[in-house]
Order: C-alpha cells, then structure tokens, then sequence
C-alpha cells in the first residue's frame, strides 16, 4: 500500500459519517499516548528513584486511571468493532468516548502541573483529535467539563487549598537540577505531543488541499459530460481573447446543437437523452487537442468548442469530423437502436471580440438550423 492510498484510507475514516466509526478513531488516535504514559509510570513504579519524585499512593492511583481508560478505549474499539461489521451506528457513544479519555487526562495533566510540562500540549492535541471527529455540539459537555475542572483547580491552587502538580513531591521545574527521571520524562513527552501533532497538521493541510483541488475541478466541470461548463468556457474565451488581440492569430468558435433532441427525450426516455449528451461530450473532447482547445457544455444540449490557433478550414475539418461520429453513432434503448444529429455554426475570430464571436457562431447554428439540420454553417468575424 503506498502513502497516498494509506492517506485516503485514513481519510476515508476521518470523514466517516458515522459516529461510531469516528469513536473508533478517536479511539486508535488516544490509545498511543496512553500506553506511553503507561510505561512511564510502570517504569517509576518498579524503579525506586523515579518513584521519589511522585507522592506515596498518588503514582498508583494515577497508573490505576490509566489503566482503567485504556480498558475503556479497548472496549470502544470492540464494540466499534462490531457495530461497524453490523452496519450500525451508535450516536451516543461519542461523549461516552471522548469524556473519559479528557477527565483521565485532564487529571494527569493537573497532577503532573500543566504549566510547565508537556500535558497541556497533550490535551490540546487531544482537543484537536476530537474537533476533528465529532461536531461542537457533541464535544460542548466534555468541553464544559473540562474548563470546570480547570478553573475549580486554578482557584483551589490560588487560595492554597490545592497544591501545584499534586501527583509530585515538587513540580518537576522547581528551581534545581531536573535529574534524570524527568530529563528522560521530558524527552519522551514533549516528542509524544509534538511528533503526532506534527503528523496531524501534515496530514490536515494535505486533505484541505486535494479536497480544494476537487471543488476546484467541480466548479469548472460539467457533472454529465466531464467537459468544461459554461462558467469555465466563459474565462477561457476571455484569456484567448486578450491572447489574441495581442497576437493577431485568428480562433474559432464552433457552437453544436443535437438536432430534435426533444424528440430524443420523449421518444426513448430521459436517460437515453442523457447517454447521447455524454456520448457528444466523449466526441468533442476525442475530436480536440488536448491542453490546448477547450470543448464545453453551454447547457441543455448545446455545446461549444475554442480552438485557438484555428483558421475557418481547420475549425470546418473538426466539424465534419464530430457530425460525422455522431451521426454514425448508434444508440440503444428499449432493444432498439437509433440515431442522431446536430447542427454546426462556426466563427472565425479576426480582431472581433470574444463574446461578440460567441453571438455569431449562435447565428450561424441558427441558420444551420433553419437550413435543414445536420449541416454546418461558418463565417469569419472581421
Ligand atoms: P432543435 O433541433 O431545434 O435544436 O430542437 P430540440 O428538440 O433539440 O431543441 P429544444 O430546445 O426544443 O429541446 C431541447 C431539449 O433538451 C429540451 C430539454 O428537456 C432537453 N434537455 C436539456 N438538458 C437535458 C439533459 O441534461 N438531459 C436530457 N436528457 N435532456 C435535456
Ligand atoms: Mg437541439
Ligand atoms: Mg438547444
């Protein structure tokens, strides 16, 4: 599996429209920072000279809250799990997720001193995981939570009720040698909250973009025939235009209308309509070059090509060459097969606006029209 598709995947799951499958990240996304919590208390646990800068009984309590949540993240996942191979989703369990894992952490943070220790970059980390996932409105209890927490902590603390960072003898920057246990702790934690973050942030910008690239790509783009759509026809007519004004090379416009296609509608169904419309728009961006002319739907079934670089000769040859691949198309419906046909007005642009081309091109497939159909009909604009 390389990055991009590992990316999407991840992705994919992020913006899952279930919640229960964003619990589930959220839980796969917590569970990390737990188990390295984890092994670093274990580790104080069985080594005496780490445990001395905690309290009697405090380190305890908090590896035994740790457990107790990483317990609780598993269970997630489990029944994520199954909810997932059900196809069911689970709206309550978000705050059931979220609000444990914040309270756990919340209280190791107070209890390690969140001014001057990493946890508060773990919480924030946290916070953004959660944005990330769940809606405002599902995170306003835990978010109300946890700045009570805080607050009821910071005045417990200001009127000396409340010590700062309990869980320690002395907060881990107390004015002497950090010694090793928190030189190694500090290590291990700033690089728990930075490096995920880092990746987080990577991971979020990169999203933002390809997803912005795609709505870019939609609003230029015809949704039934991939071609260029009018908005997109219009800039590109306007940019030959000012090329050409200062070129003098002549372009052409040449507008295609499909011939009774109401007929088409009403005789064999709006999704037989709908497969000549595509079929033309796979003819149109076949018979053009690539990068250089643009072939767009206008609306309806009304179509346009630019193409620059193009004499009425050259624009006349593309023209035929498109009638000629619809008219030989055959169409299926209902068991039967049928066929269709257009009609062609072309303008060659000499020192004429764009637009005003636009107009005379019109005309032409309008006299093309009234001419009988399945013709073509160009002039030059002077
Ligand atoms: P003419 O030869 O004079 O161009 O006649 P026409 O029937 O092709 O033209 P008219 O403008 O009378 O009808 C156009 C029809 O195109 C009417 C409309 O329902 C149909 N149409 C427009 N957009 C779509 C579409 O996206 N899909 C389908 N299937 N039909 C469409
Ligand atoms: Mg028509
Ligand atoms: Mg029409």
């Amino acid at each position: 599996m390389n990055l991009k598709v590992l990316m999407r995947s991840i992705e994919l799951r992020l913006l899952d429209r279930k919640v229960a499958n964003r619990c589930m990240v959220f839980a796969v996304m917590s569970l990390p920072m737990c188990f390295i919590l984890w092994g670093l208390q274990a580790y104080a646990l069985a080594h005496p000279e780490a445990a001395a800068f905690y309290r009697p009984g405090a380190l305890r309590l908090a590896q035994q809250g740790l457990t107790a949540l990483i317990l609780w993240l598993a269970m997630v996942l489990l029944l994520t799990w199954q909810l997932r191979r059900q196809g069911r989703d689970a709206q309550w369990l978000a705050p059931w997720t979220v609000m444990p894992t914040f309270i756990v952490f919340l209280l190791l943070a107070i209890g390690h001193g969140l001014k001057d220790t990493p946890m508060g970059m773990v919480l924030i980390q946290e916070l953004v995981v959660a944005r990330a996932l769940f809606s405002l409105r599902r995170l306003r209890s835990t978010l109300v939570l946890m700045v009570a927490m805080l607050a009821a902590s910071e005045l417990l603390i200001k009127s000396g009720q409340f010590v700062y960072a309990p869980l320690l003898t002395a907060p881990v920057f107390n004015g002497e040698d950090l010694g090793a246990w928190w030189a190694l702790w500090l290590r291990i934690m700033f690089q728990a909250a930075v490096l995920p973050f880092t990746a987080m942030l990577f991971f979020t910008f990169n999203t933002l973009r390809r997803q912005r690239k795609e709505l870019e790509s939609l609003v230029r783009t015809d949704a039934l025939t991939g071609l260029s759509n009018r908005r997109e026809f219009m800039s590109q007519l306007e940019i030959e235009s000012h090329r050409h004004a200062r070129s003098g090379r002549p372009f052409c416009l040449v507008v295609c209308d499909v011939d009774h296609f109401k007929k088409v509608n009403d005789s064999w169904g709006h999704p037989a309509g709908d497969a000549v419309l595509a079929q033309l728009g796979h003819i149109l961006r076949s018979s053009t070059r690539d990068q250089i002319d643009t072939a767009a739907r206008l609306g309806g079934e009304e179509f346009v090509l630019l193409l620059p670089d193009t004499d009425l000769n050259g624009a006349s040859r593309v023209a035929s060459k498109i009638a000629s691949s619809l008219r030989g198309h055959a169409f299926q419906a209902d068991g039967a097969s049928f066929h269709v046909t257009q009609s062609i007005g072309i303008a060659e642009v000499h020192g004429g606006q764009g637009e005003r081309a636009l107009r005379i091109a019109d005309q032409n497939l309008y006299r093309a029209k009234h001419a009988g159909r399945d013709q073509v009909v160009a002039t030059v604009v002077a």
